[in-house]
C-alpha cells in the first residue's frame, strides 16, 4: 500500500505541501482534484521522489521511497537505489514524455531492460501483451511522432505498466489532448482500474472520478481539505472550499 505521512515541501518561502497524509490500499483508485497551484503535481512528484520532501515520508509496502531509516532519522538513498525503488511506481505525465527516437515497442521495453535488467525476450513479450491491452498492437513499430495524442498517451500508459509497478500515478493524463481523444485514454484507465491496478490520478475529469474512484481527495493550498467516496465528496461536500471548486468545474 501507498502511505504518505506528514509530507511538507517548500520552494524557497513558498510552502506548497503543508502536511499531507494519504493512504491508498492495493487495488484502489484515488482521484485528486483541486485548484491550479494547490500542490497536486508536487504531491505526485514527491511520492515518486522526483521531488525531495522537507518533512514526513512516503512508503510503498513499508519501504521508504527515497530514504532509509536509521534510528529515528531518515537518510536519502544513493541514486541507484532510488532508481530501483522508483521502478515500483509508474508515472504517466500530461505530456506523454515518450522517447522520440525509439519506436513504440522500444519505448515500452526500454525501462524493463535497462532499469530492471529483464532479458530482452521477456521484455518484448510483455510489451506485446501491454500494447494489446491499450489497443495499439498495430503501432508497435511506429515512432511517437506518427501517433495521435491519444495513442501517445496509451503508449505512455503501457510503458508505465511495463515495470509491473505497485502503483501508477497519473498527472492530468488527458488535459493535453484534443477533446475527441480524451475518451480512448479514459477507457484504458477504466479497464486498468477494473483489473485491480492501484492508481492515484490527478484529473479534472469529474465523470471519471465519479465512475472509477474509490476515494476522491480535494486538495487546496497544499493540504487535503477532504476525502471520501465520490458520492460524498462530489455530491455532498462538507467544506465550502470544495463546494466552490466543484461549482467551477462541474
Ligand atoms: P495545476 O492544476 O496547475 O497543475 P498543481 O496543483 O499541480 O497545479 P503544483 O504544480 O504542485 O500545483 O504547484 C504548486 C505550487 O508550487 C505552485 O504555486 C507552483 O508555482 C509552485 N511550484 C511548483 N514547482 C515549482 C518549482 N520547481 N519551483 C518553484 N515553485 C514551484
Ligand atoms: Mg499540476
Amino acid at each position: 500500500m501507498v502511505d504518505v505521512r506528514g509530507v511538507h515541501k517548500s520552494y524557497g518561502p513558498l510552502e506548497v505541501l503543508r502536511g499531507v497524509d494519504l493512504q491508498v490500499q492495493p487495488g484502489e483508485v484515488t482521484v485528486i482534484i483541486g485548484p491550479s497551484g494547490s500542490g497536486k503535481s508536487t504531491l505526485l512528484r514527491s511520492i515518486n521522489h522526483l521531488e525531495k520532501i522537507d518533512r514526513g515520508y512516503v512508503a510503498i509496502d513499508g519501504e521508504f521511497v527515497g530514504y532509509r531509516r536509521s534510528g529515528d532519522r531518515l537518510y536519502e538513498l544513493r541514486e541507484r537505489e532510488i532508481l530501483r525503488r522508483r521502478t515500483q511506481i509508474g508515472f504517466v505525465f500530461q505530456n506523454f514524455n515518450l522517447f522520440p527516437h525509439l519506436t513504440v515497442r522500444e519505448n515500452v521495453t526500454e525501462a524493463p531492460i535497462s532499469a530492471q535488467g529483464r532479458p530482452r525476450g521477456q521484455a518484448e513479450a510483455l510489451a506485446t501483451e501491454l500494447l494489446a491491452q491499450v489497443g495499439l498492437s498495430d503501432k508497435a513499430e511506429a515512432y511517437p511522432r506518427q501517433l495521435s495524442g491519444g495513442q501517445r498517451q496509451r503508449v505512455a500508459i503501457a510503458r508505465a505498466l511495463a515495470l509491473r509497478p505497485k502503483v501508477v500515478l497519473f498527472d492530468e493524463p488527458t488535459s493535453a489532448l484534443d477533446p475527441e481523444l480524451v475518451g480512448e485514454v479514459l477507457e484504458v484507465m477504466k479497464a486498468l482500474a477494473r483489473n485491480g491496478t492501484t492508481m492515484i490520478v490527478v484529473t479534472h475529469e469529474i465523470g471519471f472520478a465519479r465512475e472509477v474512484a474509490d476515494t476522491v481527495v480535494f486538495m487546496d493550498a497544499g493540504q487535503i481539505v477532504e476525502h471520501g467516496p465520490p458520492r460524498q465528496v462530489l455530491d455532498r461536500p462538507r467544506h465550502d472550499r470544495t463546494r466552490a471548486f466543484l461549482s467551477k468545474v462541474l
